[in-house]
């Protein structure tokens, strides 16, 4: 492990500065979320359904319903109609605009990801299924020499079976049996060919589709619809991070031991001091060292920015949190982010209850530095052994400077027993607290159910999972 002498000095910076012997330089704190922009943006994408379906509804005369194959040929058309536009959602949804992301955090935006998915793959499927029977039926020919025609005599759709055929295997992946025996980054990478397979449908949905084909301004405004949602994708996915990474300039300062398999990276940056992050928030970081360019990898901020310095701390779990460990001095950095919804904005009660599972204590070490003084917390901290509590006094002097209160959690799950029942003891006031959770997934599930049974309501109830 590398070190050299950088000083960072974990004690209060923003909300906790009070009394400080020196001013020191802070970043801005983070930006608040604005739910209306959500609210908007939802009635938006609900009218866009509704003009969709009002699309591929009016182009069907009677006459060619009631012709030969008629009825599969208008199912297939607007299933595929309202599965691309359900498609377009799904993209639009992980294109993290950053106005959206601070309002659902990114787990929120994943979990509408995933829960919409389904829907358009099945949706496009089935259009597929109609489309090739219908013409079947016009035609009166058999479904394989009807694939044939259709692939090979119409304009684009020899690119949009391939899409289809990418699509298919990206959803048979994306299903978790599947999806949990294989490494994050394969599944990424085959996860990537669903923006492949929507590129090469795009051509023939305008060649083909009954709603496009004499319609000109449904075809401008469907075009303009998918230019957005590329433009998002690469500006807020690609561009954002490379600007904002070479305007930070971060690179690796130092790597300091906390505890057993658990580092801290200090980055040195000239540009952190223009960094607007809240406490709990983390970054995709991208280190430039040999191994480890080609992947970024979610790690929260465990304490605000003290520029020029920025902290992020990594418990080993595998490859890429053991090569972070071996990271040198002087190494660059790239982040994305800063992104989550796990912050002080989530608050809605005066005071808090925060509850940490192991390393789950980096994102709340950094929230509960952003805490208002009144936040009165409750920190409970749930650890196999003692030495696995990091920052166990940075921890114990912001609490003290909130006049809260810190309760350890020491020992195996099965010895030691954290439920419900002990939770109320430490926090008999809970029902009137925020109840912030942060941990492996397991974990921030169990507290969550707990929380439910004590009566606390959903809105208090904020949570991180360190895992997807
Ligand atoms: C929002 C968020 C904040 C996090 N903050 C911290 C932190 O401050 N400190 C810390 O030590 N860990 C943190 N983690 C967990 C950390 O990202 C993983 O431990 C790390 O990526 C593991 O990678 P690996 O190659 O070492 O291990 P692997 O063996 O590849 O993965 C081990 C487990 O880590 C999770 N994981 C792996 N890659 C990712 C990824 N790209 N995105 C999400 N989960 C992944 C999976 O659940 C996987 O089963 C955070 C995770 C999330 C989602």
């Amino acid at each position: 492990m590398a070190t050299t002498s950088v000083t960072f000095d974990p004690s209060p910076s923003r909300a906790g500065a009070k009394g400080a012997k020196r001013a020191r330089p802070t970043a801005p704190p983070g930006k608040p979320p604005r739910p209306w922009v959500v609210h908007a943006l939802a009635w938006v994408a609900a009218g866009g359904l509704v003009l969709v379906l009002a699309s591929g509804i009016d182009v069907e005369t009677g006459s060619e319903l009631r012709a030969p194959g008629g009825v599969a040929i208008f199912v297939g058309s607007l299933t595929g109609l309202v599965g691309m536009y359900l498609a377009l959602l799904m993209v639009l949804l992980v294109s993290r605009i950053p106005a959206v992301e601070r309002v659902l955090g990114q787990d929120g935006l994943v979990r509408w990801h995933k829960w919409l998915s389904p829907w358009p793959l099945s949706l496009i499927g089935l259009h597929a299924v109609f489309i090739v029977v219908g013409y079947a039926e016009a035609a009166k020919s058999g479904i394989l020499q009807q694939i044939g025609t259709l692939v090979s005599s119409y304009p684009d759709m020899l690119a949009a079976t391939v899409g289809l055929a990418l699509m298919a295997f990206a959803g048979i992946v994306s299903i978790r049996a599947i999806r949990s025996r294989l490494r994050r980054e394969t599944w990424w990478v085959i996860h990537l060919y669903l923006y492949l397979a929507l590129a090469l449908s795009f051509a023939h949905v305008l060649a083909l589709g009954p709603s496009f084909v004499g319609h000109p301004l449904a075809r401008i405004l469907w075009s303009l619809a998918w230019l957005a949602t590329a433009g998002s994708v690469i500006c807020f996915r690609i561009l954002l991070p490379i600007v904002r990474s070479l305007r930070y300039g971060l690179t690796v300062r130092e790597v300091r031991a906390e505890g057993p398999g658990v580092v801290s990276v200090i980055c040195a940056g000239r540009g952190v001091e223009r960094m607007a992050i809240s406490g709990g928030q983390f970054f995709e970081w991208r280190f430039l060292a040999r191994d480890l360019w080609w992947q970024a990898h979610p790690y929260s901020v465990s304490a605000l920015p003290r520029p020029p310095y920025l902290r992020l701390t990594v418990k080993t779990v595998g490859d890429h949190s053991a090569a972070v460990a071996r990271l040198r001095p002087g190494t660059r950095v790239m982040v994305e982010g800063p992104y989550g919804a796990f912050t002080r904005h989530a608050q809605q009660r005066r005071r808090t209850v925060l509850i940490a599972g192991g390393i789950g204590l980096t994102a709340l070490r950094s929230l509960l530095e952003d805490l208002p003084q009144a936040s009165a917390p409750v920190v409970v901290v749930r650890v196999s052994k003692p030495d696995d509590f990091v920052f166990r006094s940075e921890v114990e002097a912001l609490v003290r400077h909130r006049n809260g209160t810190v309760h350890e959690v020491v020992g195996g799950r099965s010895k030691v027993r954290f439920d419900a029942k002990v939770l109320a003891t430490m926090v008999p006031d809970i029902r009137q607290r925020d109840v912030f959770v942060c941990g492996p997934i397991g974990f921030v599930e169990d507290v969550v159910a707990m929380a439910h049974r004590l009566g606390v309501h959903r809105s208090a109830i904020h949570y991180e999972e360190f895992g997807f």
